[in-house]
């Protein structure tokens, strides 16, 4: 049996005449993931279809749920502009849910975007509803508190549906560029780039690694937090800087208490020279605000000098209770808490610098002359590219790990 769904685009309605170049990009966003199976897409008044094969309905359901771009979609039956065939599926529908004991509370919503159709919206529930009363006695009309809604669209044919599932809204991959994410292993960055990339960004990840200061197990951990960012974008390329030199560096010639703040615009620096090479349009960071000695606003103005490319930071304004749920939400919330240590951790002084004073620091940046052991680590740059898990290969409930 095939199955229809009905796909309602995020804001793409407000696109006007570039509607069509995000039309395409969400098509192409979709079909990266599902190209192993087949199926057929349309796109029709305000909507994309896609009918399937029942047995594929899982990997759809997957593939809607992690797409950006996406502001909902549902299981949906279509047919002719007749009311006598709105009333036939709708009873079908109320059967269903009679069956699933769904409750007994509902509402009907309808919405016709066809202004030729006899019915209005309004006069559409009314009928539906009533016949749906008539046929099932204990079914009771609540527009407050419903326990299902069915809803109904009058476009290029009749749609019914009733379990709408939210998507991740936002725009589809592809249309808003490139960024490069500085993905550190902690709770913050993953949801920087999860937010980042549901507003359509390309994402590519750059980890600063210090072998033998840090071991295989804190890369274990990045890796797995860049397969959960590829379920969004499709695919990700992991770009691992070897770091312990420029850390060493910094220790050794450096002042103690700015070790945080240098390594961090050493940092910035080699990233916007990979920024560069991958012509990538920004770097993102998971910052926020005053959340640690390197994120006061006189550290983030020091640090911001080392990127020519715009440092994009989606936390900035957000508490950390709500950047955690938000990394529960998305399911990278266990794997960065697991215990392995950041290079970072290993080299912070006990009283970082809060309050630098940027003129100062320059000049101790450049007393530093790391500028050739940044280019050599660039050199030395390890690529990884992870894609978006497809068939048997993707387990998990949770919407991206
Ligand atoms: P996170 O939870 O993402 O590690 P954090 O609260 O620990 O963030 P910091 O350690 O101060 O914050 O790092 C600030 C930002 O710098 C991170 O969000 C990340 O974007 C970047 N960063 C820090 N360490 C690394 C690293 N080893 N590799 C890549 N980026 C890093
Ligand atoms: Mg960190």
């Amino acid at each position: 049996m095939r199955v229809l769904y009905l796909i309602k685009p995020g804001e793409l309605t407000l696109k006007g005449k570039n509607r069509k170049f995000f039309e395409d990009r969400l098509q192409a966003s979709i079909h990266r993931k599902l190209e192993h199976i087949p199926y057929t897409i349309t796109n029709r008044s305000g909507r994309m279809y896609i009918e399937v094969e029942e047995q594929f309905r899982t990997e759809v359901d997957r593939c809607l749920r992690t797409t950006p771009g996406i502001a909902g979609f549902a299981p949906a039956v279509g047919c002719e502009k007749d009311p006598k065939q709105l009333v036939k599926e709708a009873l079908a529908m109320g059967s269903r849910m009679f069956k699933l004991r769904r409750g007994n509370r509902f509402k009907v919503e309808a919405r016709r975007e066809d202004k030729a159709f006899p019915l209005t919206s309004y006069e559409i529930a009314c009928t539906l509803g009533a016949e749906l009363q008539k046929e099932y006695p204990e079914l009771i009309v609540d527009l407050h508190h419903p326990d299902w809604i069915l809803f109904v669209e009058i476009r290029d044919k009749g749609y019914l549906y009733v379990e709408s599932e939210r998507g991740l809204r936002g725009l589809p991959t592809g249309t808003s560029g490139r960024g490069i994410l500085l993905l550190s292993g902690g709770i913050d960055s993953p949801v920087a780039g999860f937010l980042m990339g549901v507003r359509g960004m390309m994402i590519e990840a750059v980890y600063f690694h210090s072998p033998p200061y840090t071991g295989e197990q804190a890369l274990k951990k990045v890796e797995s937090l860049s397969e959960c960012l590829a379920q969004i974008t499709g695919s990700l390329t992991l770009h691992i800087v070897p770091f312990a030199e420029v850390q060493e560096t910094i220790r050794d010639r450096g002042v103690l208490d700015e070790a945080t703040l240098m390594n961090r615009a050493a940092m910035m620096r080699i990233a916007s020279m990979i920024a560069r090479k991958r012509h990538a349009h920004c770097l993102i960071t998971g910052e926020s605000l005053g959340q640690v000695a390197s994120q006061t606003i006189e550290s983030i103005g020091f640090t911001n000098r080392f990127s020519d490319l715009p440092v994009l930071r989606p936390l900035i304004g957000m508490d950390k209770e709500w950047i955690m749920e938000k990394a529960r939400e998305i399911g990278t919330y266990e794997i960065s808490i697991l215990p392995y240590e950041d290079c970072c951790s290993l080299f912070s002084p006990p009283h970082p610098l809060t309050r630098p004073i940027p003129s100062i620091l320059q000049t101790h940046w450049e007393a530093l002359m790391i500028e050739e052991i940044l280019e050599k680590a660039l050199e030395r740059v390890e690529r990884r590219i992870f894609r978006y898990k497809k068939g048997e290969e993707s387990s998990s409930g949770r919407p991206i790990s």
